[in-house]
C-alpha cells in the first residue's frame, strides 16, 4: 500500500528529538510521500534542507494566514525569489483563515491575493487553508485562476465543494473522519467522489481518535484511511490507491 501524507508539518520543533523514528515508523505504515506546506519566511531554508535529505519529502512554500503577524508584505518578494531559487511542489499553505477573529482579515487578503498571483505567474498549484472564509477564497479565486490544489482539512458544504471542484481543487480529509461525532464532515465524505479527495493528518494537530491527545504523526495515516474507507464503503487498498493518485494529480507528483 502506498500513502501520500499530503499536510504535515514534519518541520516543526516538536518532531526535533524523534524525527527520523517518526520516519522510519511512517515509511514502515505505507507511507511513501510526506507534503510538508510552509508556515513563515524564516522556516522556509530549514524546511527545504529537512526535504532535500531526501526523496519521499516534497514542501511547499508560503505564508501561512494564521502566522499573520510574523509576515511583512515584503515577504511576498522574497517568497517569488525563493520559489524561483528552490523546487516546491505548491504555494502553500496560503489561504484566508476569519475564524480567529484576531488575526488581521485586510492583511490576510493581501498577502493572500499577492501569493495566489505568483501562484498564477509560476504555474503552481496551491495548498489553501480555509477556515470560515470559503465564499472570500473562492471569490479570490475567481480573480486569480490557479491551476488548481488542495483545499486542506475541508469543511465547506457540498455546494462549495462543487465550486472548488470546477477550479480543479481536491479535498484534504484526515483526522477529524477518526471521530464517530464528526458527523457532517463524514457525510461530505460521502458525498464527494473519490477522485477528489487526498489523504492528510495535519501533523502535528488534529490527531486522530486512537491518539487523542497526543502529538498526531503521519505514521496514523491509516487510521484516516480505514475511517475513509469505512464511510466510502471501500476497501483500504482501493481507497489507498485512488487518494494517491488524487494526490499525485494535484501536486504533480510521480510516485
Ligand atoms: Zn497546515
Amino acid at each position: 500500500m502506498k500513502l501520500i501524507d499530503t499536510h504535515c508539518h514534519l518541520d516543526f520543533d516538536v518532531f526535533d528529538h524523534d524525527r527520523n523514528d517518526v520516519l522510519k515508523r511512517s515509511r514502515e505504515n505505507g507511507l511513501c510521500g510526506f507534503v510538508i506546506p510552509a508556515v513563515q519566511q524564516s522556516t522556509w531554508g530549514s524546511l527545504i534542507s529537512l526535504c532535500e535529505q531526501s526523496d519521499d519529502m516534497h514542501y511547499a512554500l508560503g505564508l501561512h494566514p494564521i502566522f499573520i503577524d510574523k509576515h511583512e508584505l515584503n515577504h511576498v518578494g522574497s517568497l517569488r525569489d525563493c520559489v524561483a531559487n528552490n523546487q516546491p511542489i505548491a504555494i502553500g499553505e496560503i489561504g484566508l483563515d476569519f475564524y480567529d477573529k484576531s488575526l488581521q482579515a485586510e492583511k490576510q487578503i493581501v498577502l493572500f491575493e499577492q501569493q495566489l498571483q505568483l501562484a498564477c505567474d509560476v504555474g503552481l498549484p496551491v495548498i489553501l487553508h480555509v477556515r470560515k472564509a470559503h465564499e472570500e477564497v473562492l471569490g479570490c479565486l475567481k480573480k486569480f485562476p490557479v491551476i488548481g490544489g488542495i483545499v486542506h482539512a475541508f469543511n465547506g458544504s457540498l455546494q462549495q465543494a462543487e465550486r472548488y471542484q470546477q477550479s480543479n481543487f481536491k479535498f484534504g480529509f484526515g483526522g477529524m473522519l477518526t471521530y464517530e461525532r464528526s458527523s457532517k464532515l463524514r457525510k461530505l465524505a460521502t458525498e464527494l467522489s473519490i477522485e477528489s479527495i487526498v489523504l492528510e493528518t495535519d501533523s502535528p494537530d488534529m490527531t486522530v481518535e486512537q491518539y487523542q491527545g497526543q502529538r498526531n504523526s503521519p505514521e496514523y495515516l491509516p487510521h484516516c484511511l480505514k475511517s475513509l474507507a469505512e464511510v466510502k464503503a471501500m476497501s483500504m487498498q482501493q481507497v489507498a490507491l485512488q487518494t494517491s493518485l488524487n494526490a499525485c494529480a494535484a501536486l504533480n507528483l510521480h510516485i
